[in-house]
């Protein structure tokens, strides 16, 4: 096996570019250490020409069989297979995430391109519909109408810090694009770019390997935010998909949405994720609540978006709930993050929740800043009344880090109050015996209004690959609440559907032709039927 030597380069088809723009390097968030190589920002010419490029191949790509397009993202998992250990140690060192957790990113992400490449071979994801022509209705004939989903041409991706692997340059969003049969340019994210680079190369080789255009996939690297700017300005670019923050998704929608021509911005972004514990359960098991809590909220050091970041809990009976909370995050100590940066910022945001938001904390941060140069934060733990948190919309807000916000309530129906005023989220939670669910329907009806996934006596963190999982939720949760970034839905993002009208057989494309010949399942007038 031939391993790759980081460049340092945008990767531009069969290319690299030249090292003109800003240098940068990635940082061991564990030691503030500089990792070699140096990074360089992509320049404006480059951006250009990986559009064009990707505009190109488009017309190739987009005509590429089911089959064609499952065996690139097949390549692409082997190809990360092989390159595992290197792509592992290096984000490790990138990220400071534990060498486990990355490997098993690794194997999610290599699982979901293979999901994908399973639902291209199968193929009646494309939504055949065929309505037949009826030449003696009256008054007036019935044409032959036929529709089916294609892709909507080249789509700019931006992964987030948090999963360098599985919402990065191989990630979700770019294995459903791909697999729609779009061109994909990747904006690497700036905290683990040696770890895109590995990947990215991957992905070029196997694109090489398929006999595909070199414009499928495109990599550019970028010291700000210049290069995802332009690049999602550029009028070659039909789509964007984004994992990130909220203020970086809103940023992106807005420049998406102010093109001369419009395009759609998928932006999955933070969400708080509420769960809310019934008295029942509370009564029930609340040292077993304490303990599954506490260990969601500091899964991964409290960096996921599906972090329970506010919990409703009955004043009632949680004493000792409480009381195994705090001794349980005071254990903790520091938890590593993954940036100074994000490190800052979570640091910030405890201190401002302190002082300006009428939120107790129960938890001993005395320890969060050590002195040194490591991106640390201690779990913090807050609390506050129902009643105050009212009056504070801004708790609803995600914090990016190991905390949460415990919310005392009186009485269960105070909490449809509190679950009306929510704000669009990835998901909510229930803790309830069967008895609190009969008299939680009112809170259920709320809830699915509100977010894209609801659990029953479960936690948030951990998102399932397959075919059911929505991973998404209304703004300002993600830039549309219609779709999922997780999951083989998450291929509709990236389609359309176009129809066919009175043309002879051979000029259809094959999933829509007399004869099915690959087999698949389409609507026929009316039925759905494998039949040709
Ligand atoms: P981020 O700072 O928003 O960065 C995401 C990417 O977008 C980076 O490449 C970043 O480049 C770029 N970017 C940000 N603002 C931009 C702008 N105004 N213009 C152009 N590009 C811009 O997010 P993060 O720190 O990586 O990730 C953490 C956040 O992601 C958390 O809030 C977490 O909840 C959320 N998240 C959401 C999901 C989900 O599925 N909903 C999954 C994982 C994480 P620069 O760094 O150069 O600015």
């Amino acid at each position: 096996m031939q391993e790759f030597t980081l460049m340092g380069l945008s990767i531009l088809g069969e290319a690299t570019i030249r090292e003109t723009g800003a240098g940068f390097y990635g940082v061991n968030p564990s030691n503030a250490e500089q990792l070699e190589p140096t990074f360089y920002s992509a320049t404006m010419q480059d951006i250009d020409d990986a559009a064009r490029l990707a505009e190109t191949a488009c017309a190739v790509f987009s005509q590429a069989s089911g089959a064609e397009r499952a065996q690139l993202l097949r390549s692409i998992a082997e190809g990360l297979s092989l390159h595992g250990q290197a792509i592992i140690e290096r984000a490790h060192q990138e990220t400071g995430l534990p060498l486990p957790r990355l490997q098993g990113e690794l194997g999610r992400t290599t699982g979901q391109l293979r999901l994908f490449a399973e639902v291209l071979e199968e193929g009646s994801w494309v939504n055949a519909r065929i309505d037949e022509a009826d030449r003696e209705r009256k008054p007036l004939p019935r044409p032959d109408i036929r529709s089916m989903l294609r892709p909507l041409g080249p789509v700019a991706v931006f992964g987030a810090s948090n999963f360098p692997l599985a919402f990065s340059v191989a990630g979700g969003d770019t294995t459903s694009a791909l697999a729609a049969g779009n061109p994909v340019i990747v904006k690497a994210h700036p905290a683990h770019p040696g770890t895109s680079e590995l990947v990215g190369k991957v992905i070029q080789k196997a694109v090489q390997q398929c006999g595909l255009p070199a414009g499928v996939f495109a990599l550019l690297f970028d010291a700000g935010i210049e290069v995802g700017t332009a690049l999602v300005q550029h009028p070659a670019i039909r789509a964007v998909a984004f994992t990130g923050s909220t203020k970086g998704g809103q940023a992106l929608m807005r420049l998406a949405a102010q093109r001369p021509v419009p395009i759609p911005c998928y932006a999955e972004m933070g969400s708080a994720n509420p769960l809310f514990i019934l008295s029942g359960a509370m009564r029930e098991r609340s040292e077993q609540l304490a303990q599954g809590l506490l260990a969601s909220v500091t899964l991964g050091s409290g960096q996921f978006c599906t972090k329970p970041g506010v919990v409703f809990l009955p004043q009632n009976d949680s004493a000792q709930f409480l009381q195994i909370l705090q001794r349980g995050a005071d254990a903790l100590g520091q938890c590593g993050m993954l940036t100074r940066n994000i490190a800052d910022q979570y640091n910030k945001a405890i201190q401002h929740r302190l002082t300006e938001e009428s939120a107790n904390l129960v938890t001993d941060i005395a320890h969060a800043s050590d002195g040194t140069k490591a991106a640390v934060g201690a779990a913090a733990i807050f609390n506050i009344s129902l009643g105050d948190f009212l009056a504070h919309p801004e708790l609803w807000e995600e914090v990016f880090g190991p905390t949460t916000l415990l919310v005392q309530y009186d009485a269960e129906n105070d909490l449809l109050q509190a679950a009306q005023r929510m704000p669009g989220h990835l998901t909510a939670t229930i803790h309830g015996t069967e008895k609190d669910l009969d008299g939680a329907q009112k809170l259920l009806q709320i809830l699915e209004t509100k977010v894209g996934r609801i659990l029953l006596n479960g936690y948030p963190t951990g998102v399932e690959v397959n075919h059911a999982m929505v991973h998404g939720g209304p703004f300002p949760a993600t830039a549309d609440g219609r779709s999922t970034s997780v999951g083989t839905q998450a291929i509709f993002r990236f389609v359309r559907p176009v129809c066919y009208q009175d043309f002879p057989d051979s000029a259809l494309p094959i999933e829509l032709r007399r004869a099915n010949s690959l087999g698949i399942m389409r609507l026929v007038n009316g039925t759905l039927t494998r039949n040709g």
